[in-house]
C-alpha cells in the first residue's frame, strides 16, 4: 500500500470518527454512530498492519485478541450504573499506552528525535501517566474499594506543588539531552501527580474527573501521535481531548459549580458529600390505589426519573405505567435532569430502552415551566435532582445546582424505598411538602401496582 492509499484510508477513519460524534449527539442516530466509529477503528487497524507492515505480527496479534476479548466481555457484562467506571479503566488503558509508547521512543530513537518530538516525548509520558494513576484511583472510588469521600491531609497541597514542579523540570529536562533515567523518573513523578489530583475530589464530583481525565488521554493520544508520525492518532487523540473537556464543562455546568472548584475546592476545605442523612420528620405515605387515583384523573403528569429508576430497571414498567395512563386521555412527559442517573444521558439511554418517545423527554430548560401547570410530578428514583435545597441552603452539597421544579407542580409523588438520601447525602424538604405523597417501595414493583391499580379504576 503507497503512503498516499494509506493517508486516505486515515483521512476516511478520520471522517468516520467526526460522523461517529456526530451521531451519537443523538439518542436516535446513537447505534449508528457507534458502528461508524467502530468501522473508523477497522480502517485504522487495517492500514496500520497493510501500510506500516509491522514486526513481531504474533505478539501484536497475540494482544489484539486479548484486549479486544477483555473489551467484548466487559462491555456485555457491565452494569449501566457501572458505566463510568468502565470508562475510567478505559482512559487509564489511554494513558498507560501514550506513555509507553513515548518512553519506547524515547530508549530506541532519542537519538535520531528532534528537539521538538523529544519535548512532545517528555509531555506524553506526564501526561498518559497522570491520566492513568487518576483514571484507576477514580474507578477505585466509584467500584466502592475505597472512600468516595475527599481525601486530603496536612501538606498534600505543597507536597502536590512539589511533585508537579518537578515533574515539568524533568519534562523540560528531556529535549535538551537528558537520560532514559529522567524519563523513567517523570513516569514515577507524574503518576504520584495523578493520584494526589483525584484525591481530593470526591463524591459527586469524581465522574466529572473522569471526563477530565478522558480528556488527558485524548491529549495523550494526539501527541504519541506526534512522536509517532501517525497522523491518524493526532484526529482521534484531538476528537477524545475536545469532546472530553466539552463534557467536563457540561457536567460541572448542569451541577452549578466552576470546574476550578470541582478540582481543587476540597484543598480549600469545601466538602463535595454530604453526611449520609435520615430524617425523622413526618411524611405523608400513600398505598398505589390512592396514588393510581392522583394520577388517574389528571391531566398531565410530568416524570422526574432519577438513578433509583436504573438501580430498579423499572423503564419498562414505568413506560407501561405511561401508556395506561395516556390511554386514558393523561398527557405524560418525561422531565430530564443533565446530571440524573450516574452518567451524562443515563436517563435517556434508560427511557430509549423501553421505546419512550423521544420528543416525551423534555430537557430541564424546557420543562421546568410547564411544571407549574403539571397536575402531578411523579418522581422515580430521583433525589438530589428534584432537591430544593440545590435553590435555598446556602452550604449544602448541591447548592447552586439547576433543579426540576417538581416542587411546583400541584401534587408531588415520590417513588422510592425508604426515607434515604441521594447521592449527595442531604435530607430532601421536597419529601416533608404538604403536597407530596410517598410511595414506597422498589420502583419497579410500585410501578407494576400502579399499572394494575389504574387499570382497575
Ligand atoms: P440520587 O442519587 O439523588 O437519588 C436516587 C434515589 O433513588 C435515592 O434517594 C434512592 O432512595 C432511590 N432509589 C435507589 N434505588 C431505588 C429502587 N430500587 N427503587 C426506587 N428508588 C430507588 O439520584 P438523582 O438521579 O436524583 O441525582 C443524581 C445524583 O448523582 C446527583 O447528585 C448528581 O450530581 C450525581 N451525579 C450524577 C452524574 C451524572 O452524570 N448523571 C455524575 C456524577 C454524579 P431509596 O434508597 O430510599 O430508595
Amino acid at each position: 500500500m503507497s503512503n498516499d492509499v494509506a493517508d486516505l484510508a486515515y483521512l476516511a477513519a478520520a471522517v468516520c470518527f467526526i460522523a461517529a460524534l456526530k451521531a451519537l449527539s443523538s439518542p436516535r442516530r446513537a447505534r449508528l454512530g457507534n458502528a461508524v466509529g467502530a468501522a473508523g477503528a477497522l480502517i485504522a487497524v487495517i492500514v496500520v498492519f497493510v501500510a506500516e507492515r509491522p514486526d513481531n505480527l504474533l505478539p501484536i496479534l497475540g494482544a489484539l485478541l486479548v484486549g479486544g476479548a477483555a473489551g467484548l466481555v466487559s462491555a456485555q457484562r457491565v452494569a449501566m450504573t457501572a458505566m463510568p467506571q468502565m470508562v475510567a479503566v478505559f482512559n487509564a488503558l489511554g494513558g498507560a499506552a501514550g506513555a509507553i509508547v513515548a518512553l519506547v521512543e524515547l530508549y530506541h530513537n532519542a537519538e535520531g528525535a528532534s528537539r521538538g518530538q523529544l519535548a512532545v516525548a517528555g509531555f506524553t509520558i506526564l501526561i498518559g501517566s497522570v491520566a492513568f494513576s487518576g483514571s484507576m484511583i477514580a474507578f477505585l472510588r466509584l467500584q466502592a474499594l475505597m472512600t468516595g469521600r475527599p481525601l486530603i491531609f496536612p501538606g498534600m497541597r505543597w507536597i502536590f506543588g512539589a511533585l508537579l514542579a518537578a515533574a515539568l523540570v524533568a519534562g523540560v529536562w528531556i529535549p535538551f539531552g537528558a537520560s532514559l533515567w529522567v524519563a523513567v523518573l517523570l513516569t514515577v513523578v507524574s503518576l504520584a501527580v495523578g493520584v494526589l489530583f483525584v484525591l481530593p475530589v470526591g463524591g459527586a464530583d469524581v465522574p466529572i474527573v473522569i471526563a477530565l481525565l478522558n480528556a488527558f488521554s485524548g491529549i495523550t493520544v494526539a501527541a504519541s501521535g506526534y512522536v509517532l508520525s501517525n497522523s491518524l492518532l493526532i484526529v482521534a487523540g484531538t476528537l477524545v481531548g475536545a469532546s472530553g473537556a466539552l463534557l467536563t464543562q457540561l457536567m460541572a455546568k448542569a451541577m452549578g459549580r466552576s470546574v476550578g472548584n470541582i478540582l481543587f475546592g476540597a484543598f480549600a476545605g469545601g466538602s463535595t458529600l454530604g453526611a449520609a442523612a435520615v430524617s425523622e420528620r413526618p411524611v405523608r405515605a400513600a398505598g398505589p390505589e390512592d396514588v393510581a387515583i392522583q394520577l388517574g384523573y389528571a391531566r398531565r403528569v410530568v416524570v422526574a426519573p432519577g438513578y433509583g429508576l436504573a438501580v430498579a430497571q423499572a423503564q419498562h414498567a414505568l413506560r407501561d405505567l405511561a401508556d395506561e395512563l395516556e390511554s386514558r386521555g393523561v398527557e405524560v412527559l418525561y422531565a430530564i435532569h443533565p446530571v440524573a442517573g450516574r452518567m451524562p444521558g443515563h436517563m435517556n439511554v434508560l427511557l430509549a430502552e423501553a421505546d419512550v418517545p423521544y420528543d416525551k423527554l423534555k430537557d430541564m430548560e424546557h420543562i421546568n415551566p410547564e411544571f407549574r401547570t403539571t397536575d402531578v410530578a411523579l418522581v422515580v428514583g430521583a433525589n438530589d435532582v428534584v432537591n430544593p435545597a440545590a435553590r435555598n441552603a446556602p452550604g449544602s452539597p448541591i447548592y447552586g445546582m439547576p433543579i426540576l421544579a417538581a416542587d411546583e407542580a400541584q401534587s408531588i409523588v415520590f417513588l422510592k424505598r425508604s426515607m434515604r438520601a441521594g447521592f449527595a447525602g442531604i435530607e430532601n424538604d421536597l419529601m416533608h411538602d404538604p403536597k407530596t405523597t410517598l410511595l414506597f417501595g422498589d420502583a419497579k414493583e410500585s410501578l407494576r401496582k400502579l399499572v394494575a391499580a389504574v387499570k382497575a379504576l
